[in-house]
């Protein structure tokens, strides 16, 4: 099982991003890559990943979390 490392960040000054961390959102519960291959956004939008202009749009960011998971061996 892998382990969820949940990351404190503040949405106002950016988000956290990399190739282990993941987005959490709290309204559709969809876990979004932070760094995808192309976009990326959860079902009910809330979260909108645009990996190729490096933005990350968060409708709540309360409603998100975002967390860091083990490097794979
Ligand atoms: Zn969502």
């Amino acid at each position: 099982m892998t382990e969820k490392k949940y990351i404190n960040f503040e949405a106002s000054r950016g988000f956290p991003a990399g190739e282990r961390i993941r987005y959490e959102c709290e309204i559709c519960g969809e876990t979004l890559l932070s760094m995808p291959q192309n976009a990326a956004a959860c079902k009910c939008r809330n979260i909108i990943v645009d990996a190729d202009a490096g933005r990350i749009s968060v409708k709540s960011p309360e409603k998100m979390k975002a967390y860091e998971v083990e490097a794979e061996n």
